[in-house]
């Protein structure tokens, strides 16, 4: 690489360049004097029309005290609150900051790559370089890269809030701290006295303005101290099967999205922020359509019409229940042991049968043994429920806790459940270990993730060779970034040959270790963001064209 020019060089360079054709920008690869620190060029776009050029800009300050950094929950929140203030200085800039991209702003902080702090503070993003046609803009590129991008630089990093930063951390390190409490109070999620769960739209994650405060039964309230000194008092549901009941419009649904939310940090005035699920949680749908393959969904599907082997269960085209099924088992595969249920998105013949069914269609006619039968099962295999239903008082038959809502307010009625209760005929014992272990025994071939390109993240769906995965589904799955990461994933893993289980594993271990940013070979990641096992797991269970090795012996 050459040496790194003066900063009135990289000006004056890109001035020369002006309406040169736009291939011409590829000379400025490599390092450049931004005065405020160094910009390095990584890639640049062949064409105003390509993905846009990769930068990243390195400085040395702010001095951040070595505290906030110190553990990894530390680090992720420093970067992210960085990340956030880079983002609202770029969207300042005249025309909204167009032609540098370092991410949206949302209400959950996650691990990402835009930022990363480490003895520098290294800032990656993606720009757009100015063109008119095919031609440079050299005046205009000069103003983007070494008057507005300082700027954005020095007021954004340098010029921190380190208050504001250390109270950021120390939001996240609470939120952090009671999801490292749950399993050891017997609970599976919290949700605090106070917290606004309802959404402004369904098109906003905003908090609904005016909205029923939470506030939680007597009966689970939890009250705890967190690691800032603050007191902190909510509803704990506790591990086992939990049914949230109600009438329609009641918040059911609404509490049960919080939940899901709840597996990772909200920004503080998210409404949700001391929302904090288990990281073991995973919602389960339905989700017809999707392809499946060599999955073990006995435990739920068997006989079915055509004999076809549900111990190994493969489908183009799954419907409604064996979606739901193969959700479920592949999510206890990648180690779910919290699953998060609501009826309006499940496949009712997955989640019960009624009593006159069962008389007007005998056993061996039926593949389907509905979630109702099998929920203790889960429950003392350690798998515990947060299930949502209006319609089906089959599940207090097997609750341990019942919670009722009723406008907006959380009551505990197991006691009033009990009553109604009637006790169910369990079905034979089913094999739900040993299922999970063969889904997560799976050897990839990895052949079956090569293409000529590599895989392309757009939305919540990855675009490899001719074969689009759909991630649309996943409700752990929030934003683009996230997929991007899987999409590295992916490439990742067409060099590997093990087991599913075991490419998780290392996965994991790659990204805890080395960072996010190990999922990309070259200095610049991209915007990428951390996705959860299940996530991944997801995309390479969805593949249509995934293939497996030897996975019968
Ligand atoms: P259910 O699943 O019980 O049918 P939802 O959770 O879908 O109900 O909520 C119904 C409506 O009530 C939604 O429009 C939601 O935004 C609103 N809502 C939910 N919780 C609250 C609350 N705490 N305060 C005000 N409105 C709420
Ligand atoms: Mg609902």
């Amino acid at each position: 690489m050459e040496g790194t020019a003066a900063p009135s060089s990289l000006a004056r360079r890109l001035r020369a360049l002006d309406s040169r054709p736009y291939g011409a920008y590829r000379s400025l690869a490599g390092s450049h004097d931004l005065g405020i620190g160094k910009l390095i060029i990584d890639k640049v776009q062949v064409d105003p029309y390509a993905p846009p050029s990769l930068m990243r800009v390195v400085v040395a300050g702010p001095e951040i005290p070595a505290e906030l950094t110190a553990d990894r929950t530390g680090r992720i929140a420093a970067e992210d609150y960085l990340t956030r203030r880079l983002i609202a200085e770029i969207a300042k800039l005249p025309g909204g900051g167009r032609g540098i991209d370092a991410g949206r702003a949302t209400q959950h902080i996650l691990e990402r790559t835009t930022i990363r702090i480490d003895q520098d503070v290294e800032i990656r993003l993606l720009v757009s370089l100015p063109a008119s046609g095919r031609r440079i803009r050299g005046h205009q590129a000069a103003r983007l890269l070494t008057e507005d991008l300082p700027r954005v630089i020095r007021a954004a990093i340098l010029e921190a809030d380190l208050t504001a930063m250390a109270a950021h951390v120390a939001h996240v390190r609470d939120v952090e701290w009671l999801r490292g409490q749950l399993a050891d109070l017997d609970l599976v999620a919290f949700v605090s006295s106070g917290s606004i769960l309802p959404r402004r739209s369904g098109v906003s994650d905003r908090p609904l303005p005016g909205a029923v405060p939470f506030s939680p039964p007597h009966s689970l309230s939890v009250s705890l101290t967190l690691p800032s000194g603050r007191e902190i008092t909510g509803m704990g549901i506790p591990e086992g099967v939990t049914v949230i009941v109600g009438g329609g419009f009641h918040g059911k649904s609404t509490l049960l999205r919080a939940l899901e939310r709840g597996i990772h940090p909200q920004v503080v005035g998210d409404g949700r922020e001391f929302v904090v699920t288990r990281s073991d949680a995973l919602s389960i749908r339905a989700e017809d359509g999707r392809a499946v393959t060599s999955a073990d969904i006995s435990p739920f599907i068997t006989n079915l019409p055509g004999g076809a082997d549900t111990t190994d269960f493969s489908t183009t085209n799954a419907s409604g229940s064996t979606s739901q099924a193969a959700n479920l088992m592949e999510g206890l595969a990648a180690g779910a042991r919290v699953l998060l249920i609501d009826e309006d998105t499940s496949a009712t013949n997955f989640m019960i049968r009624d009593d006159r069914m069962r008389r007007l269609i005998p056993e061996r006619y039926e593949p389907i043994t509905p979630l109702a039968d099998r929920a203790r099962e889960l429950a003392e295999a350690g798998i515990s429920i947060v299930l949502v239903t209006g319609g089906s008082s089959q599940f207090l038959d097997v609750a341990d806790r019942v919670i009722a809502m009723r406008n907006y307010v959380p009551s505990d009625v197991t006691e009033e459940a009990r009553g109604l209760s009637t006790p169910r005929p369990r079905p034979r014992p089913a094999d739900l270990a040993g299922a999970a272990q063969r889904i997560s025994q799976r050897v990839l071939d990895p052949t079956c993730l090569r293409a000529r390109k590599p895989p392309r993240a757009s939305g919540k769906t990855i675009r490899l060779g001719s074969e689009t995965i759909d991630l649309t589904a996943l409700s752990g799955l929030l934003e683009e970034p996230q997929t991007r990461a899987i999409a590295r994933c992916l490439d990742l893993l067409a060099t590997e040959r093990a087991s599913i289980g075991e490419l998780l594993d290392d996965l994991e271990h790659l990204i805890d270790t080395s960072g996010l940013s190990a999922l990309s070979d070259r200095p610049h990641p991209g915007l990428l963001a951390r996705p959860r096992r299940f996530e991944i797991h997801a995309a390479l269970n969805r593949l249509r064209s995934l293939s497996l090795i030897d996975h019968h012996s």
